[in-house]
């Protein structure tokens, strides 16, 4: 099979389990690929998407190996759920779970923080202060949301009351961000939204969650009385071009203004404004209700570990990594998944389940001595949700290129019942055989 259809075979296997294919998917995973013999010392650090699937996927190819899991977050999230909680689809209890349910037998789970990374002596020490050597290291420690860059905001705000949101911030923030939604939709007003400067996680949530918040006020009988205003980063909407022309066509429609180069400063709960930089200066808006989704960053631990990029993205300390490998630059023994990456697309969940496949071929390979022949190429997915009952499914790769799993089935620029299913029905039972290591 050429790598190009085992590709597109991955893809599809991917896509099947969204349909709810699960079983197509139990014979694609790490049972498939045969044993290792080997004492080597794997650590792992983070037990969310990332972590939980590599741990499954190299016990079953890893015989003898000590396998170690580091993370002090007693509660997995699953959350792409969290957009459809802070829309009132769903309470906080569905995307919360027990983060040692997904993890395998026989390896060893370290309930801590890396509170320290030396990647010259192969060494993580612990918060509590355990000390932990490695052969191998995998970083998987998902990002952190800096919300004390924004001035004047703080969680405590977010809620109906202030009319305030933050649905990035865990399942309950997402619940109490619903009932702020709730109560704007019902009550009209000015309603913003908005992306930070930084790389973030699913970029299409922000525009996800306004879409939505516009649906709701239609939807209610509300619509007149409640206006919309989208602040992007950038000269655009979307990074990808065709995208971002089709969420403005979306948003022209709906009436929906956006603002480009408009960046949340700071909040003045008192007065009910925000300011925003612009290329012009500082612009202050009023608003009714108002979705803050922060800066984001490599956990501090990254930052000082001396795994960080030490020429891109100096302020946000991702690692660096090769893009296609995910090995990293200086340390051949560390790798890594997810969010953490400093790679220029893939900060999605989907995009997880295309990192695993490729960490665990390069680091088996070196353990009996091969090169490993996986790359991943920037395959990033978003179910972009337009309305209740409607999203597109965006999928595209470093190359901006547009790489739909079921070419001439679903198109990835049409607002689609079809998609909205993957998002809404399908998408969390595809993660959970992820973490399992199925998928
Ligand atoms: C609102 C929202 C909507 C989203 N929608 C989608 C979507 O529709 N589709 C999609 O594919 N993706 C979506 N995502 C993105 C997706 O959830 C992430 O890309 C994915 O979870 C990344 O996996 P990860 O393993 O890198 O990080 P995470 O899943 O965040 O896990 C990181 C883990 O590392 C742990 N950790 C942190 N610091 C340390 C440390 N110092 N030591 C040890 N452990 C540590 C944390 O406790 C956590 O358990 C969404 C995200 C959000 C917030």
């Amino acid at each position: 099979m050429t790598n190009l259809a085992e590709i597109a075979t991955d893809r599809r296997t991917f896509m099947g389990l969204l349909a709810g294919g699960a079983a197509i998917a139990a014979g694609a995973g790490a049972a498939q690929a045969s044993k290792v013999r080997t004492r080597a010392k794997v650590l792992i650090l983070g037990a969310g998407a990332g972590g939980a699937a590599i741990a499954n996927r190299l016990s079953e190819r890893l015989d003898g190996a000590e396998i170690t899991v580091l993370d002090g977050r007693a509660q997995h999230w699953y959350q792409p759920g969290f957009t459809l909680i802070a829309a009132g689809l769903r309470d906080a209890r569905y995307a919360i779970s027990s983060t040692e349910r997904w993890l395998p037998r026989g390896i060893t789970f370290v309930s801590d923080y890396a509170a320290e990374i030396d990647p010259e002596a192969n060494r993580v020490t612990t918060v509590g202060g355990q000390r932990l050597d490695y052969d191998y290291l995998i970083v998987a420690t998902g990002l952190a949301l800096d919300w004390d860059a924004i001035e004047g905001f703080d969680l405590s705000m977010v809620g109906p009351e202030n009319g305030i949101s933050a649905h990035y911030a865990s399942p309950e923030m997402a619940e109490k961000s619903w009932h702020a939604l709730d109560k704007f939709t019902n009550e009209g007003g000015v309603g913003m939204f908005g992306r930070p400067a930084t790389e973030m996680k699913c970029a299409g949530a922000p525009v996800k969650i306004c879409f939505l918040a516009e649906d709701i006020a239609t939807t209610k009988g509300n619509r007149d009385r409640c206006s919309f205003v989208y602040n992007a980063q950038a000269q655009n909407l979307f990074g990808v071009p065709v995208i971002h022309h089709r969420v403005r066509q979306i948003m022209d429609e709906r009436d929906i203004a956006y603002r480009y180069q408009h960046v949340l400063k700071s909040i003045d709960l008192g007065a009910r404004t925000a300011t925003y930089t612009t290329p012009e200066g500082e612009v202050t808006d009023r608003w009714d209700f108002i979705n803050v989704v922060p800066p984001q960053r490599a956990p501090e631990v990254i930052v000082n570990s001396g795994l960080a990029w030490r020429d891109r993205w100096i302020d946000q300390g991702w690692i660096e990594v090769d893009m296609h490998t995910l090995r990293h630059a200086r340390y051949a023994n560390v790798f890594g998944i997810g969010d953490i990456n400093g790679v220029p697309k893939g900060k999605t969940a989907a995009s997880v389940k295309f990192h695993i496949p490729v960490v665990e071929d390069h680091l088996v390979s070196e353990i009996v001595g091969r090169e490993g022949t996986r790359s991943y190429d920037g395959y990033t997915s978003c179910p972009l949700i337009t309305r209740i009952g409607r999203a597109m499914l965006v999928e595209f790769d470093y190359k901006d290129n547009l790489t739909p799993s079921f070419p001439g089935i679903i198109a990835p620029l049409e607002e689609l019942w079809i998609s909205w299913l993957m998002k809404e029905v399908a998408l969390k039972a595809t993660y959970n055989a992820m973490l399992r290591g199925r998928a």
